[in-house]
C-alpha cells in the first residue's frame, strides 16, 4: 500500500509529493558507527528529511518481531487459543520494545544530515551527519 502526502520545504518552501515507496536508504557513519538513514529530499534545493535512523541492533529486534509474527500466522487455525493469547502479548511487547529503542537511537542524534560531495570525485556524493 503507497500513501501520499503533500509536503512543503522548511527551507525553500517548495511544495511537493512523497510517496512512502519511494524512500531513500542511506549508509551513514556517526562517531565512526555504522547506520542506516531512511528518509527523503526536497526535489527543489536538495535538503534530507530523516525518517528514521537506524542500526544493526534495530534490524535484530525487527527480524525477532517478525518471527513472532510468523509464528502467529502458523498457529492461525489450530484452535490453541493460550498460544495465541501468549503470542499475541509477545507482538505488543517486542513491538513496543522496537518503537523504544528507535526513539532512544533517533533522540541520541537529533542532528541534521545533509550531501556532501567527495573531493577527489565531485560524483561521488555521500551523507553526513551534523550534530
Ligand atoms: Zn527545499
Amino acid at each position: 500500500m503507497t500513501d501520499k502526502y503533500l509536503l512543503r520545504c522548511d527551507d525553500c518552501s517548495y511544495e511537493f509529493l512523497l510517496k512512502t515507496d519511494s524512500l531513500s536508504e542511506a549508509d551513514v557513519a556517526i562517531d565512526n558507527q555504522k547506520f542506516t538513514l531512511v528518509y527523503y529530499t526536497c526535489p527543489k534545493c536538495n535538503k534530507i528529511y530523516r525518517v528514521i535512523l537506524k542500526d544493526k541492533r534495530y534490524e535484530e529486534l525487527a527480524e525477532d518481531l517478525e518471527r513472532t509474527k510468523n509464528r502467529i500466522r502458523k498457529n492461525h487455525g489450530s484452535n490453541n487459543f493460550e498460544f495465541a493469547r501468549v503470542l499475541n502479548g509477545m507482538v505488543r511487547k517486542k513491538h513496543e520494545r522496537l518503537r523504544n529503542y528507535l526513539d532512544r537511537l533517533n533522540k541520541q542524534f537529533p542532528g541534521t544530515f545533509t550531501f556532501v560531495v567527495s573531493e577527489n570525485n565531485q560524483k561521488d556524493k555521500f551523507i553526513k551527519y551534523l550534530p
